[in-house]
């Protein structure tokens, strides 16, 4: 721990502290996300064993790079680059507004990231603004793969406990079990419309039953007919049959009219028919780009 020098806390993690430092040869900042152990556990947890193992091997530049990890008896500190802010800070900072080119920006950064995983068969499951980061070059990088997993093999088993209440998509609130990318693709589409209305989230619920209530008042109750499965799922419960009602001009008023199409193909309540991160890539929103656009 000699070789960095702490600067300040920037973050209050579920393992332990995140701290802003300094590597003491280089001069280089970092961001040290420190894990502390229970006495009465045999090492490492396994969700940090995890975050690393998927870590190490995604390399991206929409995608938080880990430098190294420190071992010692009683803790593990994981090195990151560092970041001057996440997302849910910058809706702090920008005093109401995005404008368009940022939007876009951000946007087509996140989805850049997130093909990349999927790509890797690696799914995030916990994508929210506060796991999103945003270095002082405006680049935009997802991070806090704690609860990601690979997913090569069907998996049966995985908690029904993963995204944030407000990110989750109907399928998982409905208690599906098989989990695909198009979790993380509902999740992109919530931040998307978050993005564009300056940090105002899109479905914000108070519970389980009230977020998928605050869904279905836009996207009209799912039935057989439009999700056919969706009445076999464990939890479903029947919702009152409100009409799909989505007035997209109206929800999100800064997005032209592609941004309005482009936010309905991701947040469908069906996930077979959600688009792909890659395929979102390719929509017509992204047509006129912006000078940050890359490979
Ligand atoms: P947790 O698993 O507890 O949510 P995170 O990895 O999401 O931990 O980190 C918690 C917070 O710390 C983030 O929301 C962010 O504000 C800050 N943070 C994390 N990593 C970095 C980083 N590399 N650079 C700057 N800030 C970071
Ligand atoms: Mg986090």
């Amino acid at each position: 721990m000699h070789k960095y020098e702490k600067i300040e806390k920037i973050g209050e993690g579920t393992y332990g502290t995140v701290f802003k430092a300094k590597n003491r040869e280089t001069g280089e900042v970092v961001a040290l996300k420190r894990v502390q152990l229970d006495d009465d556990d045999e090492g490492v947890p396994s969700s940090a064993l995890r975050e690393i193992c998927i870590l190490k091997e995604l390399k991206h530049r929409n995608v938080v790079r880990l430098h190294d990890v420190l071992h010692s008896e009683r803790k593990m500190t994981l090195v990151f680059e560092y970041c001057e802010q996440d997302l849910k800070k910058y809706f702090d900072s920008c005093g109401g507004d995005i404008d368009d080119a940022t939007v876009q920006s951000f946007m087509y950064q996140l989805l850049k990231g997130l093909g990349f995983c999927h790509q890797q068969n690696i799914l995030h499951r916990d994508l929210k603004p506060q796991n999103l980061l945003i270095n002082k070059n405006g680049e935009l990088k997802l991070a806090d793969f704690g609860l990601a997993r690979s997913f090569g093999i069907p998996v049966r088993c995985y908690s029904a406990e993963v995204v944030t209440l407000w990110y989750r998509p109907p399928d998982v609130l409905f208690g599906a079990k098989l989990y695909t990318t198009t979790i993380d693709t509902w999740s992109a589409g919530c931040i998307f419309a978050e993005i564009s209305n300056a940090g105002v989230p899109l479905f914000p619920g108070n519970d389980v039953d009230d977020q998928l209530k605050r869904i279905f008042k836009v996207l009209g109750t799912p039935s057989e007919r439009t999700w056919p499965g969706v009445s076999k799922l464990p939890d479903y419960k029947i919702f009152p049959n409100y009409p799909a009602n989505a007035n997209w001009p109206h929800i999100v008023p800064k997005l032209n009219t592609s941004g309005h199409d482009l936010l309905r193909c991701l947040v469908i309540s069906n996930p077979t028919e959600r688009l792909t991160a890659e395929a979102a890539l390719q929509h017509a929103y992204f047509n006129d780009l912006m000078s940050s656009k890359s490979s």
